[in-house]
């Protein structure tokens, strides 16, 4: 095992300035090693790694979001730019099972892959992230639960069991699970629903709780989702390569015009999943429902939340699985980092054009519109694929022509936009400045066509239209085409076949005329003939003879 750095106090400006000159390709062969056996990383090293990076950026924040019921601090750390409740942010959880360590890994090291695009790749997509949203990510739901697994780990007791919070209200028989609530189980959404998909025996694995909420720790993520700009969560577990999506309650249907089915059925589709995973609804995947569990609660809320299962199975000790080796938890990375980043990626503002237009005049009459003889209309069909709306953003159009008026409409985001059932009077006005306006109205996973009338500056040059997203602009290059010039040449076209019809007439009419002409003549000719026979034959024989004689 390489150790990348140590986590002894004397050097950790040292060390930690260190992890941020390292990139996701370093940790396929090299892990961060922490002071709990096989290099496991334990609460102190967490939190000393995150004081540190808070130290060494400005864009990492802790939050003290809660306290357990042995009264431990519940952090929360978040990576963005400069840290406001209302951007919109990515909540990932670990560890609502404290025995789930190979969840707590993957939450730590998803953090540091972002900071490490943003610090050392310069990665336009991540920076313009972090800037306009947060990543945060509470790795210890279940502290105290975890600090039971530290000391069982410290006893190199390799079959760590605590799944449950320590709230031990009574003594369970030794066969029985200990006492304690199951956190997964204690959310305000459908707790309860029956004892399935939860138990009402405290010395179950999967106790609820005497009622919703009723934990300090599921109360802590509670005023994360209600108090921070909370768009998307995971809540990670392990194991079993299973992404479970909700409701796991029971059956129920989510709207589907809707932002979370929009996204779930995207991210099935596209997820980028490796080796045997499954991915839908608890009963679809595990035959079992869940009640009372947080991506459900999340998800009444709004929050399009998701709870993988990490990992396949690969030790055949059950528990094992739980805490893989530094060698398994890396093969992990591979397998689970693509899926999750996918997912991740989600967030922001997505804007692209799909499609450019332009009016020509036969269009504008229709739209019962005027335009005067160098005014131009155009629309452009855009879609936002992220989750984030457009606040902080604005569209730009080049300086090549002037903007005279911007309109908008919304549709749906996988409906064909139908160019024929425009009202115009029905458009959404824009106000704009120099050729920009904001992009405000650009709602999560959505559609929306923009209608610009440009006054022409300069003729024949190219328009640019992009959204301004730093460093990574969705341009757009568009020519403007000569609409009145089109009809110049239309009207010429039509002219000269109106002159060419003339011609034709006046040729046959010509050709009729000397046909005629030629025929008076002909006849006149005829006649004259007939008259000169007619005259010989008229003359006298005597005459005829005498001619003879002579
Ligand atoms: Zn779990």
């Amino acid at each position: 095992m390489i150790i990348l750095f140590q986590l002894i106090p004397i050097f950790f400006c040292f060390h930690y300035k260190g992890i941020l000159n390292r990139d996701l390709n370093h940790i396929k062969n090299e892990l961060i090693n922490g002071s709990l056996p096989e290099g496991r990383l334990s609460i102190k090293d967490v939190q000393n790694l995150f004081n540190d990076l808070e130290n060494i950026t400005n864009i990492v924040h802790s939050q003290q979001i809660g306290e357990s019921y042995l009264n431990k601090t519940i952090y929360s750390y978040s990576l963005c730019s400069d840290f406001t409740k209302d951007k919109p942010m990515m909540l990932i959880t670990s560890l609502h099972h404290s025995r789930e360590v190979a969840s707590l890994q993957m939450n730590i090291y998803l953090f540091l892959y972002i900071l490490w695009e943003v610090q050392l790749q310069k990665n336009p997509y991540y920076i313009n992230m972090i800037t306009h949203n947060c990543i945060m990510i509470v790795p210890f739901v279940n502290i105290d639960g975890y600090a039971e697994i530290e000391s069982e780990l410290n006893n190199h007791n390799f079959q760590p069991k605590t799944r449950k919070n320590l709230n031990r209200t009574i003594a369970c028989n030794q066969q029985d699970e200990l006492a304690g609530i199951d956190l997964n189980r204690n959310y305000g959404y459908h707790f309860g629903y029956d004892n399935i998909g939860s138990s009402n025996d405290p010395c179950d694995e999967t106790y609820r709780g005497s009622a919703a909420f009723s934990e300090k720790e599921t109360q802590a993520i509670k005023y994360v989702v209600e108090n921070y700009n909370i768009k998307m969560a995971m809540n990670l577990h392990c194991f079993g390569n299973l992404w479970v999506l909700p409701y796991s309650y029971d059956n129920e249907d989510l709207d589907k015009d809707g932002v979370p089915y929009l996204i779930y059925e995207d991210f099935k589709q596209n997820g980028q999943f490796q080796g045997h995973y499954k991915i839908g609804h608890a009963i679809e995947l595990v035959q079992y429902t869940a009640n009372g569990e947080a991506a459900d609660w999340m998800l009444s809320k709004g929050v399009i939340a998701i709870s993988p299962e990490l990992g396949e199975q690969t030790y055949s000790n059950f528990f094992s699985n739980f805490f893989p080796d530094q060698e398994k938890t890396l093969k992990l990375f591979k397998t689970e980092f693509p899926p999750l980043i996918h997912f991740i990626n989600y967030l922001p503002f997505q804007p692209l054009i799909k499609n450019l237009y332009q009016y020509n005049l036969e269009d504008v009459e229709k739209l019962n519109i005027l335009l005067s003889t160098n005014q131009y209309l155009v629309d452009i069909e855009c879609i936002n694929n992220g989750v984030s709306n457009g606040s902080d953003y604005y569209f730009i159009v080049s300086d090549a022509v002037q903007l005279i008026e911007a309109y908008y409409i919304d549709i749906k985001y996988d409906q064909k936009y139908n160019r024929d059932n425009i009202e115009f009077s029905k458009l959404n006005k824009i106000d704009y400045k120099n050729n920009t306006f904001s992009t405000f109205q650009f709602l999560p996973r959505s559609q929306i066509i923009y209608f610009l009338i440009f006054q022409e500056i300069q003729i024949g040059s190219e328009v640019k239209f992009y959204f301004d997203i730093n460093g990574e602009n969705h341009e757009n290059t568009f020519t403007l085409k000569d609409i009145n010039q089109e009809q110049k040449q239309l009207k010429n076209e039509q002219y000269q076949k109106l002159y060419n019809l003339l011609y034709l007439g006046l040729l046959i009419i010509l050709i009729i005329t000397i046909g005629i002409l030629l025929q008076i003549t002909f006849k006149k000719q005829n006649t004259k003939i007939q008259q000169n026979i007619t005259e010989l034959i008229e003359q006298k024989p005597e005459q005829i003879e005498l001619n003879v004689q002579i």
